[in-house]
C-alpha cells in the first residue's frame, strides 16, 4: 500500500527530512527539487547539505546558477536554475558541468524540462503549501533514464 506523503511543520521538519534523504544518497547522484517559491525547497536542502557534512551557511544561489560547498566526502551542488527557465538560451552543453558527476552530489531547484544533463536524476522532490507552516513533500525514486551506460 502506497504511503501517504511526509508532511513537515516548520523549517526544522523540512531540514530533518532532507538529512533523511540525504543519506539514501551517492557520489554522482543528481536530486530534483520542486515546488513554488517558499515551499522549501532551499531549506530541504540546507537539511541535506548538513547532513552530507557542509558547514558553510547553505543560502539560494543569487548570483550565479548555482554553489558549490565542501562536504565529508562530496562537493554538494546546489544549483537554482529559476532564472533559465523561460530564457531563449543559446544551448550551453558545458554549464552544468563544474556541479554534476563523480565526486559531487546536487541539487537541482526549478529544473527545467528538457535539460539532458539532469535526465539521470536519481530522486524528484516537490513540496508543496499545505496551510501555515505546513508543507507536502513528495518523494519519487526515478528510473534511471538515458542509454544504460552504467552510471549507477
Ligand atoms: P524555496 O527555496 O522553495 O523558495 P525556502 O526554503 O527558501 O523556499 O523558504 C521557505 C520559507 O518558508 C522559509 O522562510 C521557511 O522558514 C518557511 N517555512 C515555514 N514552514 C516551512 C516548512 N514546513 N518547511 C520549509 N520551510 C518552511
Ligand atoms: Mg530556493
Amino acid at each position: 500500500m502506497a504511503q501517504p506523503n511526509p508532511q513537515t511543520n516548520g523549517p526544522a521538519e523540512t531540514e530533518s527530512l532532507g538529512a533523511q534523504l540525504a543519506a539514501r544518497l551517492d557520489d554522482g547522484d543528481i536530486v530534483l527539487v520542486r515546488g513554488e517559491l517558499g515551499a522549501g525547497k532551499t531549506t530541504l536542502v540546507r537539511g541535506a547539505a548538513r547532513a552530507l557534512g557542509v558547514e558553510d551557511p547553505v543560502t539560494s544561489p543569487t548570483f550565479s546558477i548555482g554553489h558549490r560547498y565542501r562536504g565529508e566526502r562530496v562537493t554538494i551542488s546546489h544549483l537554482d536554475l529559476y532564472r533559465l527557465a523561460g530564457v531563449e538560451l543559446e544551448p550551453d552543453p558545458g554549464l552544468l558541468d563544474d556541479y554534476l558527476g563523480p565526486g559531487r552530489i546536487a541539487f537541482v531547484e526549478w529544473p527545467e524540462d528538457g535539460i539532458p544533463e539532469l535526465a539521470g536524476a536519481c530522486l524528484s522532490v516537490t513540496l508543496s503549501h499545505r496551510g501555515g507552516d505546513r508543507r507536502e513533500v513528495e518523494i519519487v525514486e526515478l528510473a534511471v533514464s538515458g542509454t544504460g551506460g552504467g552510471q549507477r
